[in-house]
């Protein structure tokens, strides 16, 4: 992690510092571009500024030339010509000197000695050789400072006979440019700025980096070569340029060199400008391309963790599929195993019932039998005495009974057969019938008193003869077992048609003691070891009922006992028929 970080802020620093060095080179290049530019505009200023000096000086040349022949130089109104043209041209003085370099006429009253001194000077000497002659110095009468312009003045025959020299005042033709920029100075053969439109450094002299104030502290400056260009730092006031470009033109004809310091700092700006500019496209980009392999990067990141959960939840999914499938064949297993057991159930119920049924039976069909064969004896006597009435009595008794055993064991065959036995109408009244039949001497051997009130009619139903004797004769044999114990033994059992089929059995037992429990299987108040005891008949007779659609309830009844009801289905067809 902390690998990773540092390598991305390696990368960032990387890219930052190349951004920066490309900035950098556009900056140098567009800095030297830019100062290129300026020097070819400042040599063009500076042209201009020398060409202007140059022309104004060149007035003056032209009027001390032409003052020179004046005629009247040597007359008495010398002073006054002088005079005139000073004042229309604005100079500072006019004279004349003579052959011998005195002072004969002077436009502003002068000081002759003192004139004299300054004229030693070279120029007036180019002058009496015959040449125009130029110079420049301190006025000394003004304090000014001035050019001067020194022209011949020759005798009619040749020969020079005296000069003019005219003094021009610098400080009026500086007044004209002063401030323009850039700033120009001309500095003379000694190396003294002479003129200048900046008038903070006049009198400072040219020195080894630059220049050096006349007097006081010297300046601080540096100087630089940037691209072939000179370039000058300085601290020389607010009119001055902090740095600038130093321009320089030789102006051979006033003996002077034209100077000029062009502020760097528009070319300084503009490549400030250029290098931001590269410089922020340039991060810009990267931060995009940055941004774009992040994203790719994050995007690989989330995708392998989506693959890695993927497979992990379908590894997950089999286990739980593979669980489920082995849940799946278990259940089926024990369904089967609980089918198969169910099965065995209802078969061990229903032998249990068919051994109720059978003693029943035996003790059922031993009766009429031995009635039978007594009356069978019985008639054979009354046949040999002749009593034929009496005989026929009999014969009939044993028809009935024969009949009545006749339909106990097709009872015993219905019940073997039970199992194909279809749902279909049946009467609700002669199934009870039957039951009750089948139980007769049961109850007769408990001594119950018996209830039972016959409808007249039919009750039709849906279910199965066999299967619903069977609930009956079940029912009947709970609720005699019930009151086995008590005293009053009373089972009622009725039957009501409307609105649906129902059959009521009370008796004058006890009462349940669970009534939630007794359908369930096994479940049995009576002593294990008993003859019914299985807690299997409540629970078989609730499956028979709900085989043909019908259902069985217990519960206590009020005034005690315990009252068990089938309701069945009504049989609608042939009343629809
Ligand atoms: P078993 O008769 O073998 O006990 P049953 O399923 O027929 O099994 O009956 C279950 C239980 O229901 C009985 O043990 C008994 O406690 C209760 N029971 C059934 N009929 C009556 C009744 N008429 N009066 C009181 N209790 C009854």
């Amino acid at each position: 992690m902390i690998g990773k970080a540092t390598r991305r802020a390696g990368a960032v620093l990387a890219v930052v510092a190349a951004v920066a060095l490309v900035a950098a080179g556009v900056w140098r290049y567009g800095y030297d571009q830019a100062l290129d530019g300026l020097a070819r505009r400042g040599e063009a200023d500076l042209a201009l500024a020398s060409d202007r000096l140059t022309g104004q000086l060149q007035r003056y040349r032209d009027l001390a030339v032409l003052m020179a022949v004046h005629p009247e130089l040597t007359g008495p109104r010398a002073d006054e010509v002088l005079q005139h043209a000073a004042d229309r041209t604005s100079v500072l003085n006019i004279f004349y000197l003579d052959g011998r370099g005195r002072v004969q006429a002077a436009a502003h009253g002068s000081q002759p000695e003192a004139e004299a001194a300054l004229i030693a000077g070279g120029f007036v000497g180019r002058a009496f050789d015959g040449a125009l002659g130029t110079g420049h110095g301190i006025d000394p009468s003004t304090g000014l400072r001035a050019f001067y312009v020194a022209a011949p003045r020759f005798f009619p025959g040749g020969g020079v006979q005296g000069a003019l020299v005219v003094a021009v005042d610098v400080e009026a033709l500086e007044r004209e440019w002063r401030g323009d920029r850039p700033a120009v100075f001309f500095t003379d053969e000694v190396g003294e700025v002479f003129i200048s439109n900046r008038s903070e450094i006049l009198f400072w002299r040219r020195s080894e980096a630059g220049l050096q104030p006349s007097v006081g502290e010297a300046m601080p400056r540096a100087r630089s070569d940037s691209g072939g260009h000179e370039v000058w730092r300085m601290q020389w006031g607010p009119y001055l340029p902090a740095v600038g470009l130093h321009i320089v033109r030789d102006l051979p004809t006033i003996d002077m060199r034209a100077e000029a310091l062009v502020d760097v700092a528009p070319a300084r700006r503009l490549a400030w400008l250029q290098a931001a500019v590269v410089g922020l496209v340039g991060l810009v980009v990267a931060a995009i391309l940055f941004w774009a392999m992040e994203r790719r990067r994050v995007l690989a990141v989330a995708n392998a963790t989506l693959e890695s959960r993927v497979m992990e939840r379908t590894t997950e999914l089999s286990g739980a599929i593979a669980a489920l499938r082995r849940e799946v064949a278990e259940r089926q297993e024990a369904e089967a195993a609980l089918k198969k057991a169910q099965a065995d159930l209802v078969q061990a119920g229903k032998l249990s019932a068919l051994g109720q049924m059978s003693a029943g039976l035996s003790h059922e069909l031993n009766q009429p039998l031995m009635a039978i064969s007594q009356f069978a004896e019985n008639g054979g006597l009354f046949l040999e005495r002749g009593k034929t009435d009496a005989a026929a009595g009999n014969l009939r008794r044993i028809a009935e009974l024969a009949g009545r055993m006749g339909r106990i064991i097709r009872n015993l065959r219905a019940f073997a057969r039970q199992e194909n036995e279809p749902v279909r109408r049946i009467d609700v009244v002669a199934v009870v019938e039957t039951a009750l039949e089948m139980t007769e001497a049961r109850l007769a051997k408990d001594g119950v008193i018996l209830e039972w009130e016959r409808p007249g009619a039919p009750v039709w139903a849906m279910g199965g003869e066999v299967r619903l004797g069977q609930v009956m004769v079940n029912l009947i044999a709970n609720a005699a077992d019930a009151m086995s114990g008590g005293e009053m033994r009373k089972l009622s059992v009725v039957i009501e048609a409307a609105p649906r089929p129902v059959i009521r059995v009370r008796d004058t037992g006890p009462g349940i003691a669970a009534p939630e429990k007794i359908f369930d299987p096994f479940y049995s108040t009576k002593e294990v070891g008993a003859s019914e005891g299985m807690g299997l008949g409540l629970s078989i007779s609730y499956g028979l009922v709900q085989s043909f659609g019908g259902a069985i309830r217990g519960q206590n009844a009020e005034g005690g006992g315990a009252e068990f009801t089938v309701e069945l289905e009504p049989w609608r067809g042939e009343q629809a028929a």
